[in-house]
């Protein structure tokens, strides 16, 4: 790893970034004789450059070197990782799609949504239970009610559950429900609870924030990969942008850029970025071009009966197309949508099946 170190610093801080340094376990040396370039040698352990960036008198570490934090395509993980859900299968050439309403509001509704997604290819069902609203006083989910919901769709239906948790002492409880845990944009940086879920081993849907940068998310990301948990999936939905006539601006360039530079599948979510029904199938298709793993979509044969998100809600019609759309990209790149009904995707295996180059 090599370090910028600021200029005319303090002998005392020079001092302490050199204990610092060699406490965790490199030899250093000056490259220059204003001893503003210093060369570590060792080692090295995730998190490092993190610790060594907060140090008075550390401009910026100029090369990385290895490892890489655990997120970061590197030697030991170059390859996409493949992250199973219930049947769904994403990354390393595999799609899949997770559709749904917002929220669990009408319990023969939604399983009714759950049939009609799963029909259309869709092997994961999302939905709320807890939802995280701007205002305090806007509807707020039905909470456990509505896990207890998810639990008799599932039964009912077989297809595997996405929802949300916003509150750490909430996780065990939706644990019991989840195949795999929502966290969204307005908590990515929930430190606390990206820590009790890095705890499980139930994949976690990390979804970033509107305001947060590509560094922030792969960040947030770290926070559940050191705690152990390995099976994260990304979520790309939106920052804000300075024009309203779409919810949010859909950032292409990210999900691009993501799949460069991390093994972990990316997931582009075109319906709170549009924030409209009828801009939700051209983002998707944008976002599977870039190079997304799947797709998180919100779906409600009628929008008007619901609480939040009604406006971005496809039909059950306008899904099909959307699928359709998403298989045809993904054979486009050599890829493959693990579609119910089609055979699930075991067989391929992880870091095989994409062509699309993310080494370049
Ligand atoms: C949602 O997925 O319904 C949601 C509230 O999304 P986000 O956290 O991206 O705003
Ligand atoms: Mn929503």
């Amino acid at each position: 790893m090599l370090l910028q170190l600021g200029r005319s610093l303090a002998a005392p801080h020079r001092e302490v970034i050199l204990s610092s340094c060699m406490e965790l376990g490199y030899a250093v040396r000056f490259l220059d004789e204003a001893q503003r370039l210093l060369q570590l040698d060792g080692p090295g352990a995730p998190g490092h450059r993190a610790q060594l960036t907060d140090l008075t008198g550390v401009v910026r570490v100029v090369d990385e070197g290895e490892p890489h934090e655990l997120a970061l395509r590197d030697g030991d993980h170059a390859e996409d990782s493949m992250i199973p859900v219930g049947n769904a299968r994403f990354g390393a050439g595999n799609l899949s799609l997770i559709a749904g309403p917002c929220a669990v509001e009408d319990e023969e509704r939604l399983e009714e949504i759950a049939r009609g997604v799963l029909r259309r290819g869709a092997w994961l069902l999302r939905a709320g239970a807890f939802k995280p609203r701007t205002s305090p006083y806007s509807f707020q989910g039905i909470g456990v009610e509505g896990l207890e919901i998810l639990d008799r769709v599932k039964a009912a239906t077989g297809i595997g559950v996405v929802t949300e948790v916003l509150d750490p002492r909430d996780v065990e409880r939706v644990n019991e429900t989840a195949d795999m845990i929502q966290v969204g944009a307005r908590n990515m940086a929930n430190f606390p609870l990206l820590v009790e879920l890095g705890q499980l081993s139930t994949p976690v849907l990390l979804k970033r924030g509107f305001g947060a940068t590509v560094e922030e998310l792969l960040g947030a990301a770290e926070y559940i990969l050191a705690e152990g948990n390995r099976s994260v999936i990304l979520c790309e939905r939106g920052v804000r942008g300075f024009d309203s006539v779409t919810r949010h601006m859909l950032d292409v360039g990210a999900i691009a850029y993501l799949k460069k530079t991390t093994h972990l599948p990316v997931i582009v979510d075109p319906s709170h970025a549009a924030g409209r029904s009828d801009l939700v199938r051209p983002l998707a298709r944008a976002g599977i071009a870039a190079g997304a793993d799947g797709l998180l979509v919100e779906v409600h044969p009628h929008p008007e009966e619901v609480h939040s998100d009604g406006a971005q809600a496809v039909s059950l019609p306008s899904f099909e197309r959307i699928v359709e759309d998403i298989a045809t990209l993904a054979a486009l790149d050599g890829r493959r949508l693990v579609r119910s009904g089609s055979p699930p995707a075991s067989s391929l295996h992880p870091g095989s099946g994409s062509s699309l180059d993310h080494q370049n």
